[in-house]
Formats: structure tokens, C-alpha cells, sequence
């Protein structure tokens, strides 16, 4: 097969196996951006089956997917901008986010037209200046009184989490807490509350409170590995793998350019191998020659620019590698997905969730 992604289930259930070990919050599992590229519906079987008592996505679309694949668990939609069907939301039983005054009129106005309270979460912005009321919040407090809303929870998101030493994070959970006291004191008191993701979650005992929300960490990833060390340093399993083949191996001299503007150039007569995957598969047109491939049992590091289609990796003039042959492009022996991060100057969250849906996902 030209490419495809390998998901260790077993590592998800794992990892949030292990989180659940560690907490006595229920475990929600994020599972927004096609359960962070890993695939939506498996990934959301697997963390329920796992003990995941709750589903977190961010797009409604996302949350009716996984409605109509029959799962019952209570599920949280996040981010729904004025025009999505709320409707369509209340009568499936999703959950969902008040940032605004205004999603709080929508969301009452789409109650009453079919005739059912929304569940909702009502959202505070303690400091991170994203999602959540903060101007609005006074006027919100009269507002929420008596409105025809099940205020099943209140929560936050912090900005910092990963800096576990960072004054933000207390200042965040200290405005939480307040405001948290001030919607008690106008008699509405939500019982799930929440605000942890997985660096709160793995870093930050205070802030776990009912639910905490994993994302990251269940796909057996570090939030930040220079800050709260490896996936291998946190316990971690990572669950992806992304396999691709050889389309052909061809010896080449000494100072043969490779690639679009011969960026780079051969240092020595050597062998290279084109893979069958590019930027359109989402493997980053930046990525250096600190990632490549882990073919004939060795790393063969990427030489040249990324294309759309393909990248070329020098295997070294020694290496057995053949054209059909699959290999692994990150995973648990050659280059990591923090090392195809590191080398393309972002986060492991970007490297999996950018892999396309064109690249098959295979679960083992
Ligand atoms: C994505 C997200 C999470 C999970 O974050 P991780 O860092 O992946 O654990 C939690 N809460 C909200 C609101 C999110 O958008």
C-alpha cells in the first residue's frame, strides 16, 4: 500500500488507563479533529471501552458523527459559531459550550423551538483571551438566571498548562474559583465542572475538579516535551504510526542536487530512496533533514525539499532497502513524531492531525 496509518487502540486505552490510575476525576476524551487525526469513531469506541466517561469534540459536525454511530455517552461540542444547528444539537443530547451572550439566546431559542431544556456548559475566559464570556460575564450572570438552559457544567481552558511552574496557571484557577462562586451565588450550581487538559492533567493536581479533558496525552503524546519531558519520561504509549512505500531506490554520485531547487546536494555517491508520500499527505514541506524514514533497519534522513506527492531520503550507498519495500516514516524505531516535529519547527499536535484523510487508517 502506497501509505497508510497504523493506530495502536491498545495504546489509547492504555494511556487512559493509565491517566484514569492517577486521578479521581471522571475522563473526558477529546476526540475533535478526527480524534486528533487517528480516526473519530474507533478512537471514541476505544476511550469509552477504556473508562472515558465523556466525549469532547470541538465542531457539532463532529459531535452528530459520532451520534449516528449509535455511541450514547454524554459528548461536549465546543465551538459553534451562531450558525450551527443547535437544534439539531438538543435533539441529539449534545452538549453545549455558552461562550457569549449571544450563543446563550441562540441556544434557548433553539430549545424552545423543539421543545427540549439544552444541556449546556456555560464557558469563562480566565486569561487566556479565546473562547469564553469575560466583558459579558455580570450581564451574564442575570441573563443565565431562570433561562430555560440545563447548566450541566462550567469550565475553562487554560493558556499555560504546559509551563506547569507558570504564575498564569494559578491566576487562571484563582478566577475560575471566583467566578465559579459568583454563578453558585445566583443559584446555579453545574455539577461538572471543568478545566484541565492533559498537561493540567498530568502536572497540575488543583485543577483536575469533576472532569478533566484529555486530548494529547491518550494519543500517548507529551504535551510538551521539553517542559514535562518524552511520551517514554510520562508513561506514554504514542498510537501512531505512518507507514509509506518505496516507490524506487536509485544510486547517485557525489554533488547531485535533490529536489526542487537543489536545496540540497549529495556529500558522497550514495543511494536514495522516493517516498510515496508529500505536503499534500501533510507531511510538512519544511521538515528537515532531522527527520526521515527508518528503512532497511536505519535511518535514512530526508534530502531536499518536501513535494507534493513524494520526498527523497538518502539511505546511504550501503543500505538494502528496495523499491515496495513499507517503511516506517515516524513510529517507535526510527524518527519520532516529536522528531518530524522538532524538525519542522512545530508541535506534535500539527504533525498528526495534518495527516490527510487520503492516507488510509488502519487499527490494530
Ligand atoms: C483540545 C482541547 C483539549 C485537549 O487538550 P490537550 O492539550 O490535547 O490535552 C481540552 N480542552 C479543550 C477545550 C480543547 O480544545
Amino acid at each position: 500500500m502506497r501509505a497508510f496509518v497504523e493506530v495502536n487502540l491498545k495504546a489509547i486505552s492504555n494511556n487512559i488507563k493509565l491517566v484514569k490510575s492517577k486521578v479521581q476525576a471522571e475522563v473526558l476524551a477529546v476526540v475533535k479533529a478526527d480524534a486528533y487525526g487517528h480516526g473519530l469513531v474507533p478512537v471514541a469506541k476505544c476511550a469509552i471501552d477504556a473508562g472515558a466517561t465523556w466525549l469532547g469534540v470541538a465542531l457539532l459536525e463532529e459531535a452528530i458523527l459520532l451520534r449516528e454511530a449509535g455511541i450514547k455517552a454524554p459528548i461536549i461540542s465546543w465551538l459553534t459559531p451562531p450558525s450551527s444547528d443547535f437544534k439539531r444539537a438538543i435533539e441529539l443530547d449534545i452538549d453545549l459550550a455558552i461562550p457569549s451572550l449571544k450563543h446563550l439566546e441562540l441556544i434557548v431559542a433553539a430549545g424552545k423551538a423543539v421543545g427540549k431544556k439544552p444541556r449546556v456548559h456555560i464557558e469563562v475566559d480566565t486569561g487566556m483571551s479565546r473562547g469564553g464570556l469575560l466583558g459579558e460575564w455580570s450581564e451574564f450572570l442575570i441573563a443565565a438566571t431562570g433561562a430555560e438552559i440545563d447548566v450541566v457544567g462550567f469550565w475553562s481552558h487554560f493558556a499555560r498548562a504546559d509551563e506547569p511552574d507558570e504564575i498564569a496557571n494559578q491566576n487562571q484557577l484563582n478566577d475560575f474559583e471566583k467566578k465559579l462562586a459568583q454563578l453558585i451565588e445566583v443559584g446555579i450550581t453545574p455539577k461538572y465542572v471543568h478545566l484541565a487538559n492533559s498537561a493540567a492533567t498530568l502536572s497540575n493536581p488543583s485543577s483536575h475538579k469533576i472532569i478533566v479533558r484529555l486530548g494529547i496525552a491518550m494519543y500517548g503524546l507529551s504535551p510538551d516535551v521539553k517542559t514535562m519531558g518524552s511520551s517514554q519520561d510520562l508513561g506514554l504509549e504514542p498510537a501512531m504510526t505512518l507507514k509509506a512505500e518505496i516507490q524506487l531506490v536509485k544510486r547517485v554520485p557525489t554533488g547531485s542536487p535533490v529536489g526542487y531547487g537543489g536545496t540540497q546536494i549529495t556529500s558522497s555517491d550514495t543511494k536514495l530512496a522516493i517516498i510515496t508520500m508529500g505536503y499534500s499527505d501533510g507531511i510538512p514541506r519544511n521538515a528537515s533533514s532531522a527527520a526521515g524514514v527508518y528503512a532497511a533497519g536505519r535511518r535514512a534522513p530526508i534530502i531536499g525539499r518536501v513535494s507534493m506527492d513524494q520526498f527523497v531520503v538518502d539511505l546511504g550507498a550501503d543500505s538494502r532497502a528496495v523499491a515496495g519495500e513499507i517503511v516506517e516514516v515516524f513510529g517507535l524505531h526510527g524518527y519520532s513524531i516529536d522528531d518530524w516535529a522538532a524538525a519542522s519547527g512545530t508541535i506534535n499536535y500539527e504533525i498528526v492531525t495534518r495527516i490527510a484523510s487520503r492516507v488510509p487508517r488502519i487499527y490494530a
